[in-house]
């Protein structure tokens, strides 16, 4: 196993009510033994009217807290928009990009997508960046491209200096919400050729120290296998990650990895 730290999020979308979200922090912190997330960096992704309750529920302990989304401009007129800024000042550490139910349900771009992640990072925050091909782009041999293009234009213009603060989630779109996940080998191929791709872009060194997160209906039984890929270093999990008890499973397992 590399060095690199496995990190888990849980992306909650747009599921929970305030009390709901509070409960489900808390489970998850009373639950997960401290030697866990000795080994694992954990974020949650709750709603953005929770992130508040929840960054309280979560500030005593090291689990972090991220927006599923950010706006690309700073500030000003631009209705019903989130600022990195106001995300840091609710509690964030990171913050989503492209998501597939952004990119593909609210037709966002590479390059809007670039545009966001440049303003996180410049702001001071994280970002995990979620790239993934279609099953019709699959099925017609496109995934590695797609990919690619996805990894170059979204990564455009960051420097190799900002990449300690970037993540990768690979999330086939076919595989997000749908009970199907990918086989621990493609994850692995696909983890592969990001990495490859991002040492082309940038330099070895920096390419091997970015995590690459794989996810797509992660489940407590599927997560081992997946996370035991060399170049797969945790995941982000959207429905398995409302239920407290199975998503601190999933982490367990993440966790587990560091230690092999
Ligand atoms: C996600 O929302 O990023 C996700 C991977 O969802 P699910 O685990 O439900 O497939």
């Amino acid at each position: 196993m590399p060095s690199r730290r496995p990190l888990v999020g849980g992306n909650w979308k747009m599921n929970t009510s305030r009390a709901e979200a509070q409960d489900l922090a808390g489970a998850v912190i009373t639950q997960l033994e401290p030697s866990i997330l000795q080994a694992c960096d954990v974020t949650l992704f709750p709603p953005f009217p929770w992130l508040t309750a929840v960054a309280e529920a979560t500030c005593s302990s090291p689990i972090g807290i991220g927006g599923q989304d950010v706006s690309d401009q700073s500030q000003g007129a631009f209705t019903g928009q989130t600022s990195a800024a106001m995300l840091i000042d609710a509690g964030c550490s990171t913050t989503l990009v492209g998501h597939s139910e952004r990119r593909h349900g609210l037709g966002e771009s590479n390059a809007i997508l670039n545009a966001k992640l440049r303003q996180a990072i410049s702001a001071g925050l994280e970002v995990m960046y979620c790239v993934g091909e279609t099953l019709s782009e699959r099925e017609s041999g496109q995934s590695e491209d797609v990919v690619a293009m996805q990894v170059k234009e979204g990564l455009d213009g960051v420097p190799a200096g900002d990449l300690d603060r970037i993540s990768i989630a690979y999330e086939p779109v076919w595989a997000i919400g749908t009970g199907r996940t990918a086989a621990a080998e493609d994850a692995q191929a696909m983890h592969c050729r990001i990495r490859a791709d991002l040492e082309n872009q940038y330099d070895a060194r920096s390419a091997k120290g970015v995590r690459i997160v794989y996810g797509g209906s992660v489940k407590p039984s599927n997560a081992e296998s997946i996370f035991a890929q060399p170049d797969v270093d945790g995941g982000l999990i959207g429905g398995a990650s409302l239920d407290a008890e199975g998503f601190v499973e999933i982490i367990r397992a993440a966790a587990s990895m560091s230690a092999s």
